[in-house]
């Protein structure tokens, strides 16, 4: 069988959502099974073989549940990437590219120390750009991030590559 194959099993499948032609994997159903997300947290933690970072980097949404669950598992402090605009203090962001149009990541400027251990956590990777960014508005902060999990990667939209490419190791419990 598949590794992780009964996680694989409580993901979802949306035909065109957001848009025609996309097959959204929707992991909400995962999240809905407390048995299904307590062996998600437990299986990104052992990825990390030990590991403990300095601070669980989680990006907004969904990224979010994954991240916070983890980090508490893991005995280390979140860090939000949020969404443009949202932050209340002095912030720092990225822009990067969409298919149509641009998106943003804004982390606040003083969220972490220069060398802070980064494990960036997210619930999905496609072409890598969300990831990609959060990897380069850390670093931009001083922070080391040689780290990423996720609980899917689409590996055919070339994410995972492009982030072994930028010097850190993706970690995905389902393809
Ligand atoms: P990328 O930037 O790697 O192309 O897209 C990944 C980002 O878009 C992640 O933040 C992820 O939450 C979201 N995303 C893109 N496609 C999907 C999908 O099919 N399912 C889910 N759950 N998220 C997606």
């Amino acid at each position: 069988a598949e590794p992780n194959a009964d996680l694989a099993e409580m993901i979802r499948t949306i035909p065109d959502h957001p848009k025609p032609g996309i097959m959204f994997r929707d992991i909400s159903t995962l999240m809905l099974d407390g048995g299904s997300f307590a062996a998600t947290i437990d299986r990104l933690a052992e990825a990390l073989e030990g590991d403990a970072p300095d601070l669980i980097a989680g990006t907004e949404a969904r990224g979010f549940v994954f991240a916070s669950a983890l980090a508490y598992r893991l005995g280390c402090g979140v860090l939000m990437l949020r969404k443009a605009g949202k932050l209340p203090g002095p912030s720092v962001r990225i822009e990067y590219a969409l298919e149509y149009g641009t998106d943003m990541l804004e982390m606040h400027d003083d969220a972490c120390g220069p060398g802070a251990n980064i494990v960036l956590v997210d619930d999905l990777i496609a072409t890598g750009g969300t990831a990609l960014a959060a990897v380069e508005l850390l670093r931009g902060r001083g922070a080391h991030v040689s780290q990423a999990l996720f609980v899917i990667d689409l590996p055919e939209l070339g994410g995972a590559q492009k982030l072994r490419d930028a010097g850190v190791e993706p970690h995905a419990l389902v393809e």
